[in-house]
């Protein structure tokens, strides 16, 4: 068995990710930079794979934590929704920057550093236990820490998360991204793309284009797990490459890189006595799969909780998944796993796609979420007025909507 080292740290943060960087940031800011240690298993500048969006209230987050946005970045000032033959460009309230991950993530490493935080590279946490009044961490160079809390930032995989649920079985969202070597296709060099139409093929969910600097263009898919829509690797593989046919895009080979991801549940347990989970190890957006925002905002008051922790020697952290559900981040999450659920796990599929995409002002709506102006767990007047629309001119709406997606045919074949 590995030695105990006598290093002791109030926090030990597993993952130095956006979330593991934005609850050192946290607690930065409360004055406990010194006695933070952040582990991360890989080596910065590390690649993630991700659509590199910074959606939702990703801006007030990083200013609220003192991060800024110092890397290359597009801003998309509209997005395309499309779905066969419909196309609405719908305006944002305000620019929504895509980053390259390999960029981003390095240099929020590197700002966590001004601050004073010490961040360890290439040490990835293998188990931890809680031990009296500590938290033992192993990690992969043999050692063991001690630490007061330990903050479980470490990724989709998540670790922690797995000892926390003791290895609880459940179905991932699968993501599935590259990025090409290519400019965006023309008239979408600074429009962010979401393309629904490979649902009527099966897809629970979408296909995206966002055009990444240095002249590239990032393009994926998100898979919702419906288990009567089970697709495998291959076939969300060629999914995808019928996605962006129409766009002239090629997808080569097998640069097509897949990603299981957990959704956030707001019964699911995400902390225990010591040791809470923020980020995609806490669950990610279910309806997007996006997790950037989620994860500096959840950062936020998880410092908070930690912060209280360390004053008040009180570190159960019974009440955490309360603060994050009841945080804004926690309702437009849950909102957005319900919402995933009627559109991407039902039957009924064409009717929640239609409302979404033929009401303007849903559509507007869910613009103003995804650039973060607006709060969309709060419009629930604005749904329920939609709802109510809905269920009377939906025959209508059902009938565009098919049109619509008649009019596209899948690649090398004449109908279907
Ligand atoms: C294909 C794809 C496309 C996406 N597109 C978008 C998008 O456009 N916009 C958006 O907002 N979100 C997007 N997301 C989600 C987004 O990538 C995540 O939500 C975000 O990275 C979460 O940050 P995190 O810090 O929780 O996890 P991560 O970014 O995964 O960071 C976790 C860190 O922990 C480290 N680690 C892992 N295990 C250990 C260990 N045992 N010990 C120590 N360190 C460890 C990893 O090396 C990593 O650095 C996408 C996800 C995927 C898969």
């Amino acid at each position: 068995m590995a030695d105990v080292s006598t290093e002791t740290y109030d926090v030990i943060i597993a993952g130095a990710g956006p979330a593991g960087v934005a609850v050192a940031a946290r607690l930065a800011q409360k004055g406990r930079a010194k006695n933070i240690l952040v582990l991360d298993r890989y080596h910065f500048p590390r690649d993630k794979p991700c659509g590199g969006a910074l959606t939702g209230h990703v801006g007030p987050a990083m200013d609220a934590l003192g991060l800024s946005l110092r890397v290359e970045h597009v801003p998309c000032p509209d997005a395309v929704v499309r779905c066969g033959s419909f196309e609405r460009r719908v305006e944002m309230g305000q620019n929504v920057d895509v980053i390259r991950r390999l960029d981003f993530d390095a240099d929020l490493v590197a700002q966590a550093r001004e601050r004073g935080i010490r961040v360890i590279e290439g040490e990835g946490l293998t188990s931890y236990e809680v031990q009296g009044d500590c938290v033992l961490v192993h990690t992969s160079e043999k050692r063991t820490l001690r630490a007061k809390v330990l903050v479980g930032a470490d990724g989709a995989a998540s670790r922690v998360r797995k000892q926390i649920l003791c290895n609880a079985k459940a179905t991932p969202h699968r993501l599935f991204v590259a990025e090409l070597n290519v400019p965006a296709p023309e008239g979408l060099a600074t429009s962010m793309v979401y393309d629904f139409t490979l649902m009527k093929r099966g897809l629970c969910g979408y296909v995206w284009l966002f055009p990444a600097p240095g002249g590239r263009l990032n393009v994926g898919l998100m898979h919702y797990p419906n288990p009567s829509k089970n697709l495998s690797g291959r076939e969300l593989t060629e999914l995808l490459r019928e996605g962006l046919a129409p766009y002239g895009v090629e997808l080569p080979g097998k640069c097509a890189k897949g990603w299981p991801v957990w959704g956030y549940h707001p019964n699911a347990k995400i902390s225990e006595s010591r040791v809470l989970t923020v980020g995609d190890a806490a669950g990610i957006d279910g309806l997007t799969g996006e997790g950037i925002a989620v994860a500096m905002e959840q950062a936020v008051v998880a410092g908070d909780e930690i912060h209280l922790a360390l004053d008040n020697h009180d570190f159960e952290f019974s009440g955490y998944r309360k603060s994050i559900r009841r945080a804004t981040v926690g309702r437009e999450l849950a909102l957005d796993r319900w919402l995933a659920k009627l559109l991407y796990g039902t039957k009924r599929w064409r009717d929640w796609l239609a409302l979404v995409l033929l009401d303007e002002k849903v559509l507007d709506m869910y613009a103003r979420r995804v650039d973060g102006t607006e709060v969309l767990a709060d419009q629930r007047l604005g749904l329920y007025g939609a709802l109510c629309k809905h269920s009377i001119v939906r025959g209508r709406r059902l009938r565009r909507l098919a049109e619509h997606l008649a009019e596209w045919r899948p690649l090398g074949r004449s109908g279907s």
